[in-house]
């Protein structure tokens, strides 16, 4: 069954799908009054309904079951992204949602070939991210869409990444798995205690094309973050951060 985000909210037993996928909906996958559908709030909600009006700018459905989704991991994940090359970052947002990432964050390193785009490039970018983004959660059935957020200079998204919770920074000269064993088994403690509504934070860094520069890595280390490594090969920037959101959701889903 096809299932469609949506931001608005429910109202007398009905919620409106609008946007581009109305679209969709109409000349493409040229959907009926009557078919069945699934609608999610984009908040871990999913309502099934059936479609009761195809208008111009929006398929107004009605709810005949709503169930709170369970496929978040228990741990919000921000992903740190080095700028990669040419289109890389699209495989990686698409692969990180798939993966259970919470946001995506581009960030403009040392040993970046790629650097921030003036802002009406950048724009057109994250607009193209952020579509692949929904996508990916449509395909996947998560319970949200993860946000592709603006591009962010190294120093401001540590700083960010070290005030929301733990940063890990999978680092090609960082020696032996011990270190990210260790990370994860405080971080499963971590989900274990927690009795909050809020979900624990684990940041992750990874470098592009040309690594880390070591004052970098000696920026984040000064300030409690800590470098694990992802095995004895040299895994392509693309590779690291999905290997790393893979490693994560076997530990913390097992
Ligand atoms: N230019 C670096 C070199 O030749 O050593 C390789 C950088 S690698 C292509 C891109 C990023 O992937 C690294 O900065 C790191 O974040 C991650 N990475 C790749 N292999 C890794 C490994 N074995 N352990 C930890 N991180 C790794």
């Amino acid at each position: 069954m096809n299932r469609f985000f949506t931001g608005e909210t429910p109202e007398d037993g009905k919620i409106r799908i609008t946007g581009s996928d109305v679209n969709h909906i109409k000349n493409v996958l040229r959907m009926q009054p009557g078919d069945r559908i699934l609608v999610n709030n984009g908040h871990e909600t999913e309502y099934s309904g059936r479609i009761l009006e195809i208008n111009k700018e929006d398929v107004l459905v009605e709810i005949t079951d709503e169930r709170p989704t369970d496929t978040e991991l228990p741990v919000k994940i921000y992903l740190y992204q080095g700028l990669p090359k040419k289109d890389k970052m699209e495989l990686i947002v698409q692969k990180s949602v798939e993966l259970g990432a919470y946001a995506i964050v581009p960030v403009e390193m040392k040993r970046c070939v790629v650097k921030l785009e003036d802002a009406k490039k950048e724009e057109k970018k994250l607009e193209r991210w952020q579509t692949i983004a929904k996508s990916a959660s449509e395909q996947s059935t998560r319970g949200m869409i993860p946000e592709v957020c603006h591009a962010k200079k190294y120093k401001e998204a540590m700083e960010e990444a070290l005030k929301a919770g733990d940063v890990i920074i999978p680092y090609e000269n960082a020696e032996g798995i011990t270190a990210l064993k260790n990370v994860l088994a405080s971080l499963k403690e971590k989900v274990k205690d927690n009795k909050s509504d809020e979900k624990p934070v684990l940041s992750v860094f990874i470098g592009p094309e040309g690594g880390f520069d070591e004052a970098e890595i000696e920026y984040a280390l000064e300030r409690g973050a800590k470098t694990v490594s992802l095995g004895k090969r040299i895994l392509r920037t693309e590779t690291a951060g999905l290997t790393t959101l893979s490693i994560i959701m076997y530990e913390l889903e097992s």
